[in-house]
Protein backbone atom coordinates (compact mmCIF):
# COMPACT_ATOMS: atom_id res chain seq x y z
CA UNK A 1 0.00 0.00 0.00
CA UNK A 2 1.22 3.19 -0.88
CA UNK A 3 1.10 6.03 1.40
CA UNK A 4 1.10 9.96 0.97
CA UNK A 5 0.00 12.74 3.30
CA UNK A 6 -2.54 14.76 3.52
CA UNK A 7 -4.23 17.75 5.03
CA UNK A 8 -7.63 17.29 6.96
CA UNK A 9 -9.55 19.63 8.47
CA UNK A 10 -11.87 17.43 11.09
CA UNK A 11 -13.17 20.98 12.92
CA UNK A 12 -12.93 24.22 13.00
CA UNK A 13 -9.35 25.44 13.37
CA UNK A 14 -8.56 22.02 13.92
CA UNK A 15 -6.29 21.07 10.86
CA UNK A 16 -3.80 17.38 10.98
CA UNK A 17 -1.65 16.22 8.87
CA UNK A 18 -2.81 12.25 8.26
CA UNK A 19 -0.74 9.76 6.07
CA UNK A 20 -3.05 8.15 3.72
CA UNK A 21 -3.31 5.59 1.07
CA UNK A 22 -2.44 6.76 -2.63
CA UNK A 23 -5.77 7.24 -4.62
CA UNK A 24 -5.29 4.80 -7.56
CA UNK A 25 -5.06 5.68 -10.88
CA UNK A 26 -7.52 5.01 -14.29
CA UNK A 27 -7.21 4.45 -17.67
CA UNK A 28 -6.24 8.07 -18.81
CA UNK A 29 -5.48 9.83 -15.29
CA UNK A 30 -2.13 10.68 -13.86
CA UNK A 31 -1.45 10.96 -10.17
CA UNK A 32 0.89 14.27 -9.89
CA UNK A 33 3.36 14.40 -6.60
CA UNK A 34 3.00 17.84 -5.17
CA UNK A 35 6.40 19.03 -3.37
CA UNK A 36 4.30 22.49 -1.82
CA UNK A 37 0.91 24.05 -2.35
CA UNK A 38 -0.74 27.02 -1.16
CA UNK A 39 -3.52 27.73 1.02
CA UNK A 40 -6.20 29.60 -0.37
CA UNK A 41 -9.14 31.48 0.78
CA UNK A 42 -11.51 28.53 0.36
CA UNK A 43 -9.07 26.38 2.31
CA UNK A 44 -9.57 28.81 4.98
CA UNK A 45 -13.36 28.80 4.99
CA UNK A 46 -12.96 25.25 5.88
CA UNK A 47 -10.48 25.53 8.73
CA UNK A 48 -12.61 28.16 10.22
CA UNK A 49 -15.94 26.22 9.82
CA UNK A 50 -17.81 27.82 6.90
CA UNK A 51 -18.47 24.27 5.77
CA UNK A 52 -19.32 21.26 7.82
CA UNK A 53 -18.57 18.23 5.96
CA UNK A 54 -16.79 15.65 8.53
CA UNK A 55 -13.16 15.65 7.38
CA UNK A 56 -12.00 17.84 4.44
CA UNK A 57 -8.79 17.61 2.43
CA UNK A 58 -6.87 21.18 2.03
CA UNK A 59 -4.33 21.56 -0.79
CA UNK A 60 -5.97 22.07 -4.25
CA UNK A 61 -3.49 25.33 -5.00
CA UNK A 62 -0.63 23.13 -6.60
CA UNK A 63 2.98 24.73 -6.85
CA UNK A 64 6.13 24.39 -8.69
ZN1 LIG B 1 -8.45 27.71 -4.21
Amino acid sequence: MDIMKAAHVLGPSDVQIKNVEKPQVGSGEILVSMKACGVCGSDLEKIYGKYSQPSMRLGHEPSE
